[in-house]
């Protein structure tokens, strides 16, 4: 299917900050996919909830409502599902597929244009099918009010032809259960998001379950991951699962060269650190993102000047960076711009600087 994440490809930094930073520069982070990439993250993909590692609350829902679906014998309500990517969005909307024994169809928002796109792919589904749309908030407000009469009661209305020769035609559709995913559920409207009747958030993970995500991952790969090694990874991922699979894909390579195949503790440091992710989890962009804030002493920075010091789409910093910079406390989000927090400074080894925001703001953020 789809690939959810077609970012841009990393620029080179308008800055160069420099510091010890690896010789080559290969993307851990989220932003990156290729069909190898692709590949290697089904091998991985949990196809029931039973695989299904944390989320446990969105999880107990999905059971519940899929169950409950399945004794009536309907279509599942429409789900939204939102949260920073690689958290398994698209590895839930698989499972609800699997479970249902239905069809799954998988596709994003980019790809859907024109209102001939959308009836063209909804008149094709079977019946109960499950439809993915991954980057649903890139929807255009157009097709968002096609999808209000096919969600609420399957048929869409289009006009066909032009001028006097123009009519309406209804496309009757079979009930179907729409599961969209976005990372900015901030940006969708309020109509459409009141007519998914399943909306859940997803966090990130706990240490301790990327740590079971690490250790299954490596069993399917055949590599003799340490459970201390798998530890490391953990804490190591931003509290992410694709970021923990694709740093154990790196590091088995490390096990291979050193290890004579076994992935231990000191073998998982020394490739962390040569991958460029620190003990705390950041990687070469987080650096950068705490770097151009820090060079601002203190006055609030608005993204998109961020994304032109660090050399990166500014919508990649706010769907793909910042959600964990600003949950872990590096980054402040103001009304007026982004400020370092005083852990974002300690994190460069810097003395740390007060948010200059005027007024009473700066006492309760320091
Ligand atoms: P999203 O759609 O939110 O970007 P994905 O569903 O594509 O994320 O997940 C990215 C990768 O992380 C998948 O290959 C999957 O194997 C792995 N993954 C995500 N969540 C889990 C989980 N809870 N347990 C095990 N693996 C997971």
């Amino acid at each position: 299917m789809a690939r959810g994440f077609p970012f841009p490809r990393k620029k080179k930094p308008a800055d160069d900050f420099g510091g010890e930073e690896p010789a080559e520069e290969r993307p851990v982070g989220p932003a990156s996919a290729g069909d190898e990439e692709d590949a290697f993250e089904s091998t991985l993909r949990p196809q029931r909830f039973e695989d299904f590692v944390g989320q446990p609350r969105v999880l107990e829902n999905l059971r519940v409502y899929v169950k409950a679906a399945m004794k009536r014998g309907e279509a599942l309500d429409h789900i939204l599902l939102s949260g920073p990517p690689g958290l398994g969005k698209t590895t839930l909307a698989k499972i609800v597929a699997n479970e249902m024994n239905v069809e799954f169809h998988g596709t994003s928002a980019p790809a859907l244009k024109k209102p001939g796109d959308l009836v063209g792919l909804l008149t094709s589904l079977p019946e109960r099918t499950v439809l993915f749309i991954d980057e649903v908030h890139r929807l255009s407000a157009a097709l968002e009010e096609y999808l209000y009469s096919a969600m609420e009661d399957f048929y869409i209305d289009l006009t066909v032809d032009q001028g006097a020769a123009a009519r309406p035609i209804r496309f009757q559709l079979k009930p179907f259960t729409l599961v969209a995913a976005t990372t900015r559920d901030g940006l969708l409207s309020r109509p459409f998001q009141d007519r998914f009747g399943i909306p859940q958030k997803l966090n990130f993970y706990s240490p301790a379950d990327l740590t079971k995500i690490v250790l299954r991952s490596s069993k399917i790969l055949g590599i003799e991951t340490e459970a201390a090694a798998a530890g490391e990874i953990a804490a190591r991922a931003r509290k992410t699962p694709r970021i923990a699979n694709r740093l154990l894909r790196r590091l088995r390579d490390w096990a291979e060269v050193e290890g004579e195949g076994r992935l231990t503790v000191a073998i998982a440091q020394k490739g962390l650190d040569r991958e460029g992710v620190d003990a705390s989890g950041l990687d070469q962009m987080d650096r950068r993102i705490l770097q151009a804030l820090a060079q601002h002493k203190g006055q609030p920075v608005g993204v998109k000047t961020v994304a032109v010091m660090v050399g990166e789409e500014s919508d990649t910093i706010e769907e793909v960076y910042e959600p964990f910079l600003i949950q872990e406390g590096y980054v402040l989000k103001t009304p007026r711009g982004r400020v370092l927090s005083a852990k974002g400074y300690e994190h460069l080894g810097l003395k740390p600087i007060e948010p200059k925001l005027g007024g009473d703001e700066t006492s309760s953020l320091f």
